[in-house]
């Protein structure tokens, strides 16, 4: 989905067909101002980068424009790139899809912290038994020629 895209019927945000592979929101969609820039970096850079609040010493990712704990503005200077390594904090394996089908493949889910941050995102080329909570990952990309400015440009996260 490109993400200015216009829905012109509002209905069809008002139903998912649980047989779909996609919810159809057509809407026009903004990431905001700091999740605009995030996906630009993910996009043109293959960095993915956060916003650290001095303060409070915590990093968010993705970026934010605000401290959720003192409130306080996050500003250019506070835009950090956090590599593309993070570690595995938790994970799970789905073997159904959606619609309650059996997958032919089993896919797995984690949470990896990444500088005090946590991203969800897809675990690959390895299977459950390879994984250990605590364990490095990193990111894999798109080629850059196939991005989008999405969090999909990330393929994965694969064990080091
Ligand atoms: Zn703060």
């Amino acid at each position: 989905m490109a993400i200015l895209e216009r829905n012109t019927r509002n209905i069809d945000n008002r139903y998912w067909n649980p047989g779909a592979e996609y919810f159809p929101v057509k809407n026009r969609y903004t990431a905001g101002v700091a999740g605009q820039r995030f996906f630009e970096e993910l996009k043109e850079k293959g960095k993915i980068f956060g916003t650290k609040c001095e303060t409070c010493n915590k990093t968010y990712i993705p970026a934010r424009l605000y401290c959720e704990r003192c409130f306080a503005r996050l500003e250019d200077k506070d835009w950090v790139d956090v590599g593309t390594e993070g570690t595995l904090f938790s994970f799970t394996v789905v073997h159904e899809t959606k619609s309650g089908e059996k997958k032919e493949k089993p896919s797995i889910i984690a949470a990896i912290n990444i500088s005090g941050s946590l991203l969800i995102h897809r675990l690959g080329e390895c299977s459950e038994e390879d994984l250990q909570i605590g364990s490095r990952v990193k990111a894999k990309f798109k080629p850059q020629a196939k991005r989008k400015g999405e969090i999909e440009d990330i393929l994965f996260f694969k064990p080091l």
